[in-house]
Formats: structure tokens, sequence, C-alpha cells
């Protein structure tokens, strides 16, 4: 065995989608291309509530959501979009809205242009646009409308609404094969017909390939590998991922993190939504939480200062760490919408709060500031760690809060702009 060979270091692949250009006024969205992996949330407040749903905009743009979707559903709902774009840009919210459209699109678009004008991008699902004839007049109105005011459309496939007359087709089709695949190979290969055919049609109508953005979701893991692998082969159209109706919690959270991660590491996928149904009295912003620490974690994005924490175990029964830890990283991110604009670079910090003296100050050591909180039987001290190098040691009852105040004077001095 030879161990004296160096060890490749792990990367996300290269990506190579065309780039898309999502604009509201000055503010200009890209996605695809050299950009980075955009966040996306969508609200879940009723779309007429002109009020209630642009402060929930306000508060998933501030958590860090580039792109936020509004369900437009009825046309009480289409003539509120306008004001809740006014209010957000009272409110200094340039982020772009998207527009969800089902069923009466094409109306809706046509009969309020103040609605199509306020909306960045049209998100169309081709397997609710209308059945026979009425369906190609129909995505061609709302394309149109795209094209028009110089908007972009994702073609949103889900495999939930899927278009009943491809899938038939293409299961009449596979009967007729010597040796037909199995009904699961049908149907991933019509949620891809159905976002490509659509795409070409939309492009045929006059929009820009780079405007056209595609997505086709699954709620099962190896699903959405298996769909996204075969679009990302077949096109280039920026693509938009996330596993539909993941459930709540930690299915919700694990079940998207595990499908993302493995095609975001493969360089699959341009933007990113994690479609987490909240829990009772949970922020809506947890979406845009998860979605975050999946690209920072993978090391694509840097959002917020990350905090290192240990688990815990025998060697310290008690629970300050954790609560420390909980502090610390509670504060890291109600402080990040100031922060970010004041300390550039504050989102790349790395805090450690660790639990005990076995990996406590080699750990501190790693991050740019780090505590080394006594374990069981351990001195009641806690020295602290800044740029790799013992800075102090923290005793007594105000150990948090004195460690916080060291974390804010660090940041002060480390990140504020020049
Ligand atoms: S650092 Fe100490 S307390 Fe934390 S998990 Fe390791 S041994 Fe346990």
């Amino acid at each position: 065995m030879n161990l004296d060979q160096p060890i490749a270091g792990s990367a996300p692949a290269p990506r190579r989608s065309l780039q898309a250009r999502i604009r509201w006024g000055e503010h200009v969205v890209t996605v695809g291309g050299d950009a980075p992996v955009r966040v996306q949330a969508m609200t879940n407040t009723d779309t007429v509530d002109v009020i209630g749903t642009a402060i929930q905009v306000k508060e998933l743009a501030q958590a860090g959501s580039e792109l936020v979707r509004l369900t437009v559903n009825t046309p009480e709902a289409a003539a509120a979009v306008p004001h809740i774009r006014e209010q957000l840009d009272r409110m200094g919210i340039a982020v772009p809205l998207i527009g969800d459209f089902h069923y009466n699109g094409h109306r809706l678009l046509t009969e309020h242009p103040a609605c199509a004008e306020a909306l960045s991008k049209y998100r169309i699902n081709p397997g609710n646009v209308g059945k026979g004839a009425k369906r190609d007049r129909q995505f061609a109105q709302m394309v149109e409308t795209a094209v028009k005011l110089d908007k972009a459309v994702r073609i949103g496939v889900n495999w939930g609404s899927l278009d009943q007359e491809l899938l038939a087709d293409l299961m009449d089709t596979n009967s007729r094969r010597q040796q037909p695949w199995d009904a699961k190979q049908v149907m991933y290969q019509a949620l891809v017909q159905s976002a490509l055919e659509s795409a070409a049609q939309a492009v045929d109508i006059g929009l820009p390939a780079q405007q056209v953005l595609i997505s086709c979701k699954v709620s099962g893991v190896q699903d959405l590998i298996a769909v996204y692998r075969a679009l990302a082969a077949r096109c280039d159209y920026p693509l938009h991922l996330g596993l539909t109706e993941a459930g709540m919690g930690t299915k919700g959270t694990v079940a998207s993190t595990a499908a993302l991660a493995v095609l975001l590491q493969e360089g699959i996928g341009d933007t990113i939504r994690v479609s987490l149904t909240p829990q009772p009295g949970e922020a809506r912003t947890q979406e845009v939480v998860v979605a975050s620490e999946i690209l920072q974690s993978l090391g694509l994005r840097s959002f917020n200062p990350s905090v290192t924490a240990c688990p815990g175990c025998g060697r310290t029964t008690s629970e300050g760490f954790q609560e420390l830890a909980k502090q610390i990283d509670d504060f890291l991110r109600a402080q990040m919408p100031v922060w970010r604009d004041q300390y550039p670079g504050v989102e790349t910090m790395k805090v450690a709060v660790m639990g005990c003296i076995v990996n406590g100050p080699g750990e501190s050591r790693h991050a740019d500031i780090g505590i080394s909180l006594p374990g069981t039987g351990e001195a009641p001290a806690a020295p602290v760690y800044i740029d790799g190098e013992k800075a102090m040691t923290l005793r007594g009852e105000g150990i948090a809060r004195e460690f916080q105040q060291i974390v804010q004077q660090y940041i002060e001095r480390r990140f504020a702009a020049a």
C-alpha cells in the first residue's frame, strides 16, 4: 500500500448552461452560466392579501431568497400583484417576483397587464395549460406576453400534474415495443419530453433560449436524480432544481439535501428551492435557511458565518455549550441582514463552539474564532482562539455574553469595509 500519494480534492463539476437574466428595474438576477446557484422560495400567503404577502416576500428575501414565487390563481390575485410589487419597492426590496400559473394563466396575463408587467418571470406548467387544440393556443398566449415584456419563463413540469395526453401517447408507444420499458422509465421520458418540447415551442414563438428555464419536479430522491441527469444531458437551458412535496421537518430537509447535493455536485442545477411543509408555528423562511445551508455545505456559496459545534457526549454533561452554540448561531443569523453590506466577507467566517478539551482547542484553532468550553472534570475555564492562536480565557457565569462580544469585535475589526 503506497500512502505517500496526494489525495485529490473534491469539488462540484463545472456547469454549462445558458444564462437567464431575471430583472426588476435596475436589479438583475442572472441564473445559469457562470452565475452562482440561486436560492428561490415561494410564499404561502393568500396573494390577494397585499400587505401580508409583501411582508412574507420581504422576510424570504432578507433570509436570502434571490427570487420569490407567488401563486397567481384568480383575477383578484392577479390584480393584487402590482400592489405587492409597489409595496416591496417602497420597502426597498428589489427581489424579482415569479408568477405561478395553472389553468388560467393565459387569461390572467392578458386581462391583467399590470400583473404581467410587475412579474419578472412566469412559471408555466405544461400539464395545466389546457387540452387539445386549446393547449397550444393558450401556451402561446402566455409566451407571447413574456416575449413582448422581456420576461423569463420557467417550464415547470411536475409529475403530480403531468401532461396526460403525452403520457397516454408514450404508454401506447411503449406497449408496441418488442421489449417494453418499465412504467417508471416511461414516466421519466414523459417528464423530460414534456419539458423539452414545451421549451422548444416557447423558443419557436420567439422567447430567447436563454430566457427559458426548466424544471421537472418529482418527490422521490432517486427519481429526481435520474430525471435531472437526463435533462442535463439533453439540453443547455438553465435548470431549476427541487424535490417537490419534500415533506416536513427532518424528513423534508434530509430528502431535499440528499437529492440536491448529488445533482449539484455533478454541476446540475442553476437555481434551487426546498419545498418544505412548514411545521406548526415554523417560519416560512426555514426553506430558505435549508437551501442556503445546502449550497454553503457543498462549498458552492457563502451566505452566513458557519458555526461548528460538537455533538456533545459523556465528557460534557452541561448543556452550556449547546445553549452557547445556539445563541451564537441565532446571533449571527439575526445580524446578517445588516452585516451583509456593512462587513463584506463576514459570510465566510467560521466560528467553533466546542464542548471539551478533546477536540475543542484543535477545532477552535481551525476556525476564525472559537471557544472550547470546560467538560466534566475540567477546570471551569474556556480558552478562546482567534485566527488560530489562543487569545484569552473566559471564566464565570458570563461566558456566553462575553464570547458574543468578542465575536462582534472580531467582525468589526476584520470585516469593516475599507
Ligand atoms: S469535543 Fe469533547 S464534548 Fe464534544 S463530542 Fe468531542 S469529546 Fe465530546
